[in-house]
C-alpha cells in the first residue's frame, strides 16, 4: 500500500473521525491495495460543506478576471505534475497512460485554460432586448450559487469532476467533490494539485464514502447537484434533490449506436469503431455499445473490426506502455458484462473475438466483438459499460435510425458515411445529446460544446457556455430607459384608461390585415 490519506493528508475533511471505517482504493490490475480512505459521516460532509462556504464568500468577491488567472495555475500545476497523475490514474483506474493522458489530465488542462480566458465573455451581463415596452431595458447577470457538490463515476475520476470542479469555482463557487468509492485516491490528488496552485484550500472539499456519503452531500445544504452516474442513481439523487429543491444537472447512462452508412469510408469506421468500443475498456459513457451496419458493407465491417480487434494487447498498464486495452476498474462491472455477453451468446449471437473474462490476477474482460446481435437482446439494449462490441445487419440507413432511436437512452451517437449531407441528414434525426458523423467519443474534450443526453441519459448539460451558466444563479435586472411620471396600467382604474389600452391591445395583438 503506498498512498494513505487516513492520517489528514489531503483537505481537511479527510481526517479521520474516530468512528470511521475506511475504503481500501486497489489496482484493478493487480489487486494489489494502493490506499485508504475513510467513509465519511454526514457530520463530516456537512461541516466541509461549511468549509467551503467559508472560503466561497472571500472568493465570490473577487473580479471573475482574478478568478480566472488563479484557476488557470492549476493547469500550470497539473502539467508540471502530470506524469504523477498520469501514474496514479493508472494505477487507481486500470487504464492505459496515453488514455490517462488524453482523456483525463489534458482534458482538465484545456478545459481550465478554455474558460479562464473564455468565462468572462460567457458570463458577462447579457442585455435581454425588449419587444414591447420600449421604454425599459433589461439584463441578465450571472452570480455564483454558493456551494456546489460534485458526485462523479470511477470511469473518468479526474476529467469529470475536476472539469467541474474548475468550472465551478470559475464561476465563483465552492465545490465539495464526493467521488466513486472506486477511485477515491485521485480525488485527493486533485486537492494537492489545488493547494499547489495556492487557490484557498477550502474552497475545493473531497468527501470520500459510499453511496450513503453521495447522499448526505445533497443533504448537507449545497446549492447545486452535478452528479454524473448511473440511471437507477441518478434516480435517487434527482428525488432528494427535488425534495430539497435543489436544483442539479444529471449526466447518466448511454448506449451509443453507430450507424455504418454503404458510402462510409470502412478503414476509417472500423478504426474508429474498434476504438471507440474498446478504449478505457469499454467504460466510457459515450462508447460504441451497438453497431447498425447496412447489409451491403456488413460483412467487409466486421471483417476488419475483427482484425483491429485482435491486434489489440490487454494488461497491466501500470507495468507496461505497450498496453492498447487496460483493466476494467470495478469486479462488479466485469460480471454485468459477463453476464451481457453469455445471455447474447445464448439467444444466438456469435462472437468473433474475444467473449469472455480474463483469469487473474486482476479484472480484464477480453475486447469482444459480437455479431448476428438482434435489438430485443440485453446486448443491445442494456449499458454494457465494458469492452464488448455487438454488431448487427441492417437492411438500411432508415432501418438504422429506427433501431438506433428504439432506446430509452440517448447520450451519443455515431454515423459514418462519406456524403457530408447525408451524415448531417441522419445525425438530425438521431434522438441524442451529441451525434458526431465520421468520429467517435471525442466531443467531451471540447469543453466549448455541450455534453448531456435526452431521454433518461441525464437532464441538462455540462461543459459549454450552458454548463457555465449554469453553474451560476440567473438574475435579471429590469431599468427605466425613460423616465415617465407614472405607467398607464397603474391605480386608478378608469374607464378611458381601459379602453385606451383595449384599443391598443387589439391593435398589436389582434389580426393584423395589413400583415397578411
Ligand atoms: P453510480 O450511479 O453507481 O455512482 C455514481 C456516484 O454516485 C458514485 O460516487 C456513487 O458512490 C454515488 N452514489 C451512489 N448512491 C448514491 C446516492 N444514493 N446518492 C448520492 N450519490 C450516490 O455510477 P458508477 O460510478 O457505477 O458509474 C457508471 C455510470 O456512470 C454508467 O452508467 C455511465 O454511463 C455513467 N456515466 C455517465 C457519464 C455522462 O457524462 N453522462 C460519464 C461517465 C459515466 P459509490 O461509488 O461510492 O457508490
Amino acid at each position: 500500500m503506498d498512498q494513505g490519506y487516513s492520517q489528514g493528508m489531503g483537505s481537511a475533511a479527510t481526517t479521520l473521525s474516530a468512528t470511521a471505517t475506511t475504503i481500501t482504493s486497489i489496482n484493478p490490475a493487480t489487486g494489489a491495495p494502493l490506499g485508504e480512505v475513510p467513509e465519511m459521516s454526514a457530520d463530516e460532509v456537512r461541516a466541509a460543506v461549511e468549509r467551503a462556504r467559508a472560503a466561497q464568500r472571500a472568493w465570490a468577491e473577487l473580479p471573475l478576471e482574478v478568478r480566472c488567472r488563479r484557476v488557470a495555475r492549476f493547469a500550470d500545476v497539473l502539467m508540471d505534475r502530470a506524469e504523477e497523475v498520469i501514474d496514479l490514474l493508472v494505477r487507481e483506474g486500470g487504464k492505459t497512460r496515453l488514455e490517462a493522458l488524453g482523456m483525463e489530465v489534458v482534458v482538465v488542462a484545456d478545459l481550465v485554460r478554455y474558460f479562464a480566458k473564455h468565462a468572462p465573455a460567457i458570463l458577462a451581463p447579457e442585455p435581454v432586448p425588449l419587444h414591447l415596452l420600449k421604454h425599459r431595458a433589461s439584463y441578465l447577470h450571472f452570480v455564483p450559487r454558493g456551494v456546489i457538490g460534485v458526485i462523479a463515476p470511477w470511469n473518468f475520476p479526474f476529467s469529470i469532476p475536476i472539469g467541474e470542479v474548475m468550472m465551478s469555482m470559475i464561476a465563483g463557487n465552492g465545490v465539495v467533490l464526493k467521488p466513486s468509492e472506486v477511485t477515491p485516491l485521485i480525488a485527493h490528488k486533485a486537492h494537492e494539485l489545488h493547494v499547489a496552485a495556492e487557490l484557498p484550500p477550502d474552497l475545493f472539499q473531497v468527501v470520500t464514502g459510499r453511496g450513503a456519503t453521495g447522499a448526505a452531500l445533497i443533504d448537507s445544504g449545497i446549492e447545486y447537484c452535478v452528479f454524473t452516474g448511473s440511471v437507477a442513481t441518478g434516480r435517487k439523487v434527482a428525488a432528494a434533490c427535488g425534495e430539497r429543491l435543489i436544483p442539479y444537472t444529471l449526466e447518466l447512462g448511454g448506449k451509443a449506436p453507430a450507424i455504418v452508412c454503404a458510402d462510409a469510408d470502412l478503414d476509417r469506421a472500423a478504426q474508429a469503431i474498434t476504438w471507440g468500443g474498446f478504449a478505457n475498456s469499454g467504460q466510457v459513457c459515450a462508447s460504441v455499445e451497438r453497431v447498425y451496419a447496412v447489409d451491403a458493407i456488413h460483412d467487409e465491417l466486421v471483417a476488419r473490426i475483427v482484425e483491429h480487434a485482435r491486434s489489440l494487447r490487454q494488461g497491466d498498464a501500470s507495468a507496461s506502455d505497450d498496453v492498447d486495452v487496460g483493466a476494467m476498474a470495478w469486479d462488479q462491472q466485469v460480471a454485468t458484462v459477463e453476464r451481457l455477453v453469455d445471455s447474447a451468446v445464448a439467444a444466438g449471437a456469435r462472437v468473433e473475438v474475444g467473449g469472455k473474462r480474463r483469469p487473474g490476477p486482476g479484472q480484464f474482460f477480453e475486447p469482444t466483438v459480437l455479431t448476428s446481435c438482434r435489438q430485443d437482446m440485453d446486448v443491445m439494449r442494456k449499458e454494457i459499460f465494458g469492452p464488448v462490441i455487438p454488431i448487427m445487419r441492417v437492411s438500411d440507413e432508415d432501418e438504422a435510425v429506427r433501431l438506433a432511436n428504439d432506446s430509452h437512452l440517448g447520450l451519443l451517437a455515431y454515423v459514418f458515411t462519406r456524403d457530408r449531407a447525408r451524415g448531417k441528414r441522419l445525425a438530425e434525426r438521431i434522438e441524442a445529446g451529441t451525434v458526431m458523423v465520421n468520429d467517435v467519443l471525442n466531443t467531451y474534450a471540447c469543453p466549448e460544446t455541450p455534453w448531456g443526453g435526452v431521454k433518461q441519459s441525464g437532464i441538462g448539460r455540462t461543459h459549454s457556455a450552458i454548463g457555465l451558466r449554469d453553474l451560476c444563479e440567473v438574475r435579471h435586472v429590469n431599468h427605466d430607459r425613460v423616465a415617465f411620471p407614472r405607467e398607464l396600467w397603474w391605480y386608478p382604474y378608469k374607464q378611458g384608461t381601459f379602453r385606451a389600452l383595449l384599443r391598443g391591445a387589439k391593435l398589436l395583438f389582434g389580426k393584423r390585415p395589413w400583415k397578411r
